[in-house]
């Protein structure tokens, strides 16, 4: 049998607070972490749990009477998280209720074999990149072509190096299935022919 927790009421925080930070509050990060060993605190507002940067940052706005840059005093912070919150005490049994481990998850993902940057969760995504990819040796395109010059220096147009390819002004990349293309990388290329 398990009893719901009840709402912590604020004399009860209070109480607890003081005993486990004494007066002051020293550090808010801290004082988080003790509360949060012991206390579940959800926000009134939205939908936050357990969150330790939203707790720190409620109790540092707590108001100090001695003026800013001063420690907070614990037992105004308790009617600031207590008036932000709702607390309750973790069950006795707590760290008895995470005896699992998370659990790892593989996940596989198929990748273009060409350009090696294309990759998709569906097989047939990347079946299709593939008839379109231009580092496919198949489509016979610039990108593999050995008289392709690139356009990666300021000077250089992109362009077709073959004596007898289109001149630079009738140059548009890509060519495919072109007749004088000739593989830059022939191991990638021996893969592709037929016998
Ligand atoms: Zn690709």
């Amino acid at each position: 049998m398990s009893t719901i927790p009840g709402v912590v009421a604020e004399p009860e925080l209070r109480d607890w607070l003081v005993e486990a930070l004494g007066p002051h509050v020293q550090d808010d990060y801290e004082a988080t972490r003790l509360l949060l060993d012991t206390f579940d605190l959800a926000a009134k507002e939205g939908n936050s749990l357990n969150n330790p940067h939203h707790i720190a940052t409620c109790i540092a706005s707590t108001p100090s009477t001695n003026g800013p840059w001063t420690p907070v005093h614990t037992d105004q912070a308790a009617a600031t998280l207590h008036a932000a919150y709702r607390i309750t005490r973790k069950p006795a049994n707590y760290g008895a209720l995470f005896v699992d481990l998370p659990m790892p998850v593989v996940v596989s993902r198929h990748q273009c074999p060409f350009c090696r940057r294309f990759t998709r969760a569906d097989i047939r995504q990347v079946n299709d990149h593939m008839t379109r990819c231009w580092q496919n040796p198949a489509l016979r395109c610039c990108k593999t072509c050995i008289h392709h010059q690139d356009g990666s220096h300021p000077e250089d147009d992109e362009s077709c190096t073959h004596p007898t390819g289109p001149e630079w002004e009738a140059y548009r990349f890509p060519v495919l299935h072109c007749p004088i293309w000739e593989a830059a990388h022939p191991e990638a290329s021996g893969a592709q022919e037929s016998p």
